[in-house]
């Protein structure tokens, strides 16, 4: 039997994330009641829980964590026409404003009244029950199960980076970082026509992981590497330059080797978040017309998610490799948080295992 309390995941501020039950949410007329199932961990999770912010994002009252999720559709709202009882979903969990410039035309990532899940102020899903805009909740066909529903949303991270830089048939692209979102990209890039991928990580056991989700080739970086010898040796792998490259780590050497080892003319595509300031190479770069874009979440990409999940293409499932229930959030934390094991991506049940799938 499915446990009938409402067991939620608080951080209350640094180091003190607790469990509580709460009351069973009410929902309004276009959202609907989910029971909820698996919420993966995220980076950032880790990141709230440890420094209490990001950037401006400052967690100054308890807030709900969690934001990877997916559940089953309990209650239905009043205008919701989209679902129905039973339904199993994946939550896109930033619902935006849907009257501004940027949700108008079709950026709304980008609003700046989104609410997004475990974004301070805004509480998350890592909750028996929760509350969801019924327009941001994709049904999931039966043979994808709760665990790749909840994996749709950093994969719609890669579709949208992917997106973002273009990829299209017969690209090279280098991949900056095998963390989950790496990963992702690596899957997607692949799917939308890349023909050769170098990956780089300095975690060889993630590099494997990417060898095994069709990665091309790989370099294990050593912290004293020397930029222009890395720069040679990714060349001469690839037989050629990257004319795209995604930076999935953020740090201040990967925003250095992208530009410097991508092709003039290229695309150079940053996601990863690293310091706010950063010092990097931009003439050379610039005088080659190599384009540097960013990314923020996404925005109209997780049906394309869904499809490339429903579709076999995108085997998402080998980035899961720890599994807790929600009563062990604390021990799920610390798996992500010092990758314990060889941690990628930390996967929590609400609900009884393979309850749903
Ligand atoms: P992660 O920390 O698990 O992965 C980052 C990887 O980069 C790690 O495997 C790490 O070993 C590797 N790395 C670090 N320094 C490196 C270096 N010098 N050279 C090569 N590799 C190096 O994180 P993740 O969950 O995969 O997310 C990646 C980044 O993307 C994070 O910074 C995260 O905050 C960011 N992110 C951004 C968005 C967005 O919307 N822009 C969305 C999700 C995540
Ligand atoms: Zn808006």
């Amino acid at each position: 039997m499915a446990p009938n309390n409402n067991l939620t995941a608080i951080l209350y501020g640094i180091e003190d994330l607790r469990l509580e039950n709460l009351e069973i949410p009410k929902i309004k007329d276009e959202e609907v009641l989910l029971e909820m199932d698996c919420v993966g961990i995220c980076g950032s999770d880790v990141h709230y829980l440890v420094h209490g912010r990001i950037g401006d994002f400052i967690v100054e009252k308890p807030m709900i964590i969690g934001h990877e999720a997916s559940g089953v559709v309990k209650k239905l709202g009043k205008n919701v026409k989209n679902l129905a009882v039973g339904d199993r979903v994946a939550i896109e969990p930033g619902v935006p404003c849907r009257m501004c410039e940027f949700c108008k035309t079709g950026k709304y990532n980008l609003c700046p009244d989104i609410v997004f899940c475990a974004t301070p102020p805004y509480d998350g899903n890592l909750r028996r029950f929760y509350a969801h805009a019924a327009d941001f909740c994709f049904k999931l066909p039966d043979h994808v199960t709760m665990e790749e529903g909840a994996l749709l949303e950093p994969l719609s991270v890669g579709v949208h980076t992917c997106r973002r830089a273009e990829i299209q048939l017969g690209d090279i692209v280098m991949i900056l970082g095998a963390g989950p979102i790496g990963l992702v990209s690596l899957l997607t890039a692949k799917e939308m026509g890349a023909t050769k991928v170098i990956i780089l990580d300095l975690i060889q056991s993630r590099l494997d992981v990417a060898k095994e989700l069709g990665a091309d080739y790989t370099i294990a970086i050593q912290k004293n590497d020397s930029e222009g010898e890395l720069v040679k040796r990714i060349h001469s792998l690839l037989g050629a330059q990257p004319n795209k490259s995604l930076d999935c780590s953020g740090a201040e050497a990967t925003n250095r080797l992208g530009l410097l080892a991508t092709k003039s003319g290229g695309v150079f595509v940053i996601v990863g978040n690293g310091p706010p300031e950063v010092k990097v190479p931009m003439v050379g770069s610039v005088c080659r017309e190599v384009d540097i874009r960013g990314v923020f979440r996404y925005a109209n990409d997780y049906p394309a998610a869904l499809a490339l999940v429903a579709s076999g293409k995108a085997n998402v499932k080998r980035l899961v490799t720890h599994h807790f229930d929600i009563t062990e959030t604390a021990d799920a934390f610390k798996a992500s948080r010092y990758g314990t094991d060889g941690a990628i991506k930390v996967m929590i049940h609400c609900q009884p295992r393979n309850k749903n799938n």
